[in-house]
């Protein structure tokens, strides 16, 4: 039902003027003011994917309530269109998956859902539509077959976010399936030296609460791991992470044959790495006076954008259009803050020089649509020319 959805999506997503700067080399020049758009941003085709099988699914099954069993993606414009659209959020205040029959339609986002949660919603018998990301799926292979040959899966990402623990669940399909979740280079440093030199046991589990398989001993389940991720981490990172437990291996088991103990896959998807590059080469490029970076404060890979924007110039993560208050303020989370949604936000002053030429760089998350992207472009201009 591609093309009875194809309008609908136009009018909720879709941006003149986001076209008009693509068309124009993507800058956009009015009066003092020059904005520089990333060449990739905004949608990727997981996300876009999954949108649209949402429209479709709504018009499907008119007469039938469909849910999501969470946020489609960490875009709050987006939830709310869909809601609009009377599909129904299962973590929502009031929602209660246990009521879930037959005739229900439930929606799976982008990032998936976890082995547990797919079994309960199938013996509840609902007709289900799956817009897991094939980008997601690829990292579920490679999880599953660390798990099937014995290999911890160690994994790059966010404990609480939806991706990882559907990743984590995929190294529970096998017995032997075992799994630890480390969020950055810190707490792969840990995992490293407990390679390289064992340690507390106790103190090492309470250091991961919640972020290993039950029953994890690091004495026995570090010896053969391979390595993952979240395909929304920093990629530089996520590499490093990769070389940081080789090299333990390689200190513990200096005469052994490597492919015994440890394994490692590229799993940033494409579109994760395009957006940073892309703006990674737009800081390169042009002589940006400040960014800003478009997303929801719980898509991991717009917080990834804005750690790389953060560490070149000065950098306001914005979620939506009305966070440009005035000229002079701007509502912003904070980059490099825990990310929790909306405690965290500040408001700063003076984010826009009140006079002379002003270069602003842009770019937005894997699950902003043009249209948010086309409104933050107008609503600088008009705070620029005031
Ligand atoms: S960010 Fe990557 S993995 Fe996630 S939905 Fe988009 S394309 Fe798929």
């Amino acid at each position: 039902m591609k093309e009875a959805v194809a309008a609908d999506l136009a009018a909720a997503y879709h941006s003149s003027v986001v076209d008009d700067v693509r068309k124009n080399g993507f800058v956009r020049q009015s009066g003092r003011l020059t904005i520089h758009l990333a060449q990739e941003f905004g949608f990727c085709y997981g996300v876009d994917r999954a949108v649209d099988y949402a429209y479709q699914t709504r018009k499907r099954f008119p007469d039938r309530r469909v849910f999501l069993t969470g946020e489609i993606i960490h875009n709050p414009h987006v939830n709310d269109e869909l809601r609009r659209q009377q599909i129904r959020i299962l973590t929502d205040p009031g929602e209660d998956r246990r009521t879930l029959g037959p005739d229900d339609v439930v929606i799976l986002p982008a990032f998936g859902v976890s082995v547990g949660d797919l079994a309960s919603l199938e013996k509840q018998g609902c007709t289900l539509v799956d817009t897991t990301c094939g980008s997601v799926l690829n990292v579920w292979k490679n999880v599953v077959r660390y798990a099937q040959d014995g290999f911890t899966a160690v994994i790059h990402g966010k404990v609480k976010h939806e991706e990882t623990r559907a990743t984590a669940s995929q190294a529970l399909k096998y017995p032997e399936g075992r799994y630890v979740i480390v969020l950055d280079r810190s707490e792969a440093a840990v995992v490293c030296d407990y390679i390289r030199n064992g340690g507390d046991r106790e103190a090492f589990l309470a250091r991961f609460a919640g972020a290993v398989s039950p029953g994890f001993n690091p004495d026995v389940d570090l010896v053969r791991v391979g390595c993952a991720n979240q395909t929304t981490m920093l990629m530089s990172e996520s590499l490093e992470i990769g070389e940081m437990v080789g090299a333990a291996m390689r200190d513990r088991y200096p005469n052994d044959d490597m492919a015994s103990h440890f394994r490692a896959f590229d799993t940033i998807c494409s579109a994760t790495q395009e957006r940073q590059d892309a703006v990674e080469a737009l800081l390169d490029a042009e002589p940006i006076d400040l960014m800003i970076v478009v997303g929801g404060y719980n898509s991991s890979n717009t917080v990834n954008l804005a750690r790389i924007c953060a560490s070149r110039v000065r950098t306001y993560h914005i979620a939506e259009p009305g966070c440009l208050l005035s000229a002079g303020q701007i509502r912003h989370r904070p980059v490099g803050a825990p990310s929790t949604v909306r405690a965290e936000e500040v408001v700063t002053e003076g984010w826009l020089p009140p006079t002379g030429r002003v270069v602003v760089g842009l770019t937005a998350g894997a699950s902003t649509p043009n249209n948010i992207v086309g409104q933050v472009i107008e609503t600088v201009e008009r705070f620029a020319s005031a």
